[in-house]
């Protein structure tokens, strides 16, 4: 399970994650470039954090 976020929408990534893996996640920060093609899963803003398993 990958989720890319926004500062906004950290938290609720979170808990997204904890809820449904029922585990913590690793969290990323997405780098330079793929900032720039990368957007939050959960509105229109440039994603800055990766939550993932691995
Ligand atoms: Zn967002």
């Amino acid at each position: 399970m990958n989720i890319n976020c926004c500062q906004t929408h950290i938290e609720h990534a979170l808990d997204m994650f904890v809820a449904k893996q029922n585990t913590f996640p690793i969290l990323t920060e997405i780098s330079d470039e793929e900032k720039l093609s990368t957007k939050c899963d959960y509105c229109d803003v440039v994603a800055i954090y990766l939550v993932a398993n691995e």
